[in-house]
């Protein structure tokens, strides 16, 4: 029965990695339609022939990976399960200690680690295509340094809820969907707060703008956007990475604009005040809270979809797992695979709200800057600093983007200029 089982999931694994292989790599066309051949939005007009046959491998690969890294998480938690390792992991926490407050974060600090372990090799591939192609440009022993801060905050963060949420599943069998989705809102909105203090500057150093005829247009425009921020952050993200990247991030009195510095030194100023003007699009139209309230929403669905389908695994594999019930630790790794698969078939659709949004940031950007040069400037030398793909396939389109791609980004400028050319 169990090596039936291996068997079947080896070879569906198999063929998916083939599928996807021969899609990115043979049927997938990553070309412009013809068109757009010789516009702004065409590759060839502003990519050297190199550059553009680097983008075109690289994002193949890179592609390739990361839709193969998501079913083979699945198997990892499968594994776990099947090979009653996660009962393991708990019979060796309790040997310990009985106490709640050290099994809880012992038995996640195993599964963690066995989870990084075998993940480690396609991290350690990506990140090699990253240095390859000249994108990552971090020390190795920067990278791993910044892979075990994430690490240890992952362990932190996830014994907190996951304590408090089994703790909720044994005193609220048949609610603790609900009791669990109710603390969601002040953890979010903490998290939140805490992030660009807390978290964000345990991987890089954060620092006032050193250009400060810059910072000062950048907090004319913030005024003008009602944006109550009165310090832009810059960031030293040239030791670590050739792309570029600009935001606002926090809420209430931690709300701050915050700048790579690989954006300044790659781009002119008004380009740099494009981007700016995107993310402060982001703010005013209230995205941010958007977002709160589409994964409240979703949440609710996935957790209540979650404690059904948890019970019915539990009924129905517990015994071959060593799993008693659902408010048994060890059915930890089934929780996870559950919220993996349906966070992935919910995808599409948050992606799609997301790039909408984008649409809506660029197009605030556009109107705000009346400057449509710096604009499409600004697409292209992000384009090519991070190698991107101008127009994805279909599949990574859906799949994967979050933002409109470059194609149609430049396109909607092009025709906003025609527009404002014809009016
Ligand atoms: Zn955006």
């Amino acid at each position: 029965m169990m090596k039936k089982r291996i068997t079947w999931i080896i070879l569906g694994f198999s063929i998916y990695a083939l599928f996807m292989g021969l899609y990115l790599f043979s049927w997938a066309d990553f070309g412009v339609p013809e068109a757009y051949k010789g516009t702004a939005a065409d590759p060839a007009t502003f990519m050297t022939e190199r550059e553009l046959q680097l983008s075109e491998e690289y994002s193949r690969y890179r592609n390739f990976l990361s839709f193969i890294a998501i079913p083979f998480e699945w198997i990892i938690y499968l594994g776990v399960l099947g090979f009653g390792l996660s009962k393991v992991f708990k019979q060796f926490s309790e040997g310990i200690s009985k106490k709640k407050i050290v099994v809880v974060p012992l038995y996640i600090l195993l599964l963690t680690a066995f989870t990084w372990v075998l993940t480690f090799p396609l991290q350690y591939w990506a990140r090699s295509l990253s240095v390859k192609y000249g994108i990552n440009t971090q020390s190795f022993s920067g990278w791993m340094k910044d892979e075990m801060v994430s690490f240890w905050i992952n362990v932190g963060l996830t014994s907190l809820v996951i304590g408090v949420l089994y703790a909720l599943i044994k005193r609220f069998k048949k609610k603790w969907w609900l009791a669990a989705w109710g603390l969601m809102i002040p953890y979010l909105a903490f998290m939140m707060y805490i992030q660009p203090v807390v978290i964000d500057p345990l991987y890089n150093d954060f620092t006032s703008l050193s250009d400060k005829e810059l910072e000062e247009q950048i907090l004319d425009m913030a005024e003008t956007a009602d944006i109550p921020a009165n310090r832009v952050f810059e960031v030293n993200m040239s030791e670590k990475t050739n792309a570029m990247n600009a935001y606002v991030s926090g809420i209430g009195s931690n709300l701050r604009i915050v700048l790579w510095d690989t954006t300044m030194n790659k781009l002119d100023d008004d380009e740099v005040l494009f981007i700016m003007a995107h993310e402060m699009g982001h703010y005013v139209m209230n995205h941010l809270y958007g977002n709160l309230i589409g994964a409240l929403g979703t949440s609710l669905i996935g957790l209540y979809l979650a404690y059904r389908l948890l019970g019915g695994m539990i009924r129905k594999w517990g015994k071959s797992w060593g799993i008693s019930s659902e408010a048994d630790l060890a059915s930890l790794p089934a929780l996870f695979l559950l919220f993996s698969v349906m966070s992935f078939v919910a995808s599409p659709v948050e992606l799609a709200i997301s790039r909408h949004a984008e649409v809506q940031a660029d197009e605030y950007a556009i109107e705000m800057t009346e400057d449509v040069d710096a604009a499409v400037g600004s697409f292209q030398t992000l384009t090519v600093n991070s190698l991107n793909e101008v127009n994805p396939p279909f599949l990574v389109k859906y799949l994967k983007y979050g933002h409109p791609t470059m194609m149609e980004r430049l396109i909607m400028l092009n025709d906003y200029k025609k527009n404002t050319q014809a009016e």
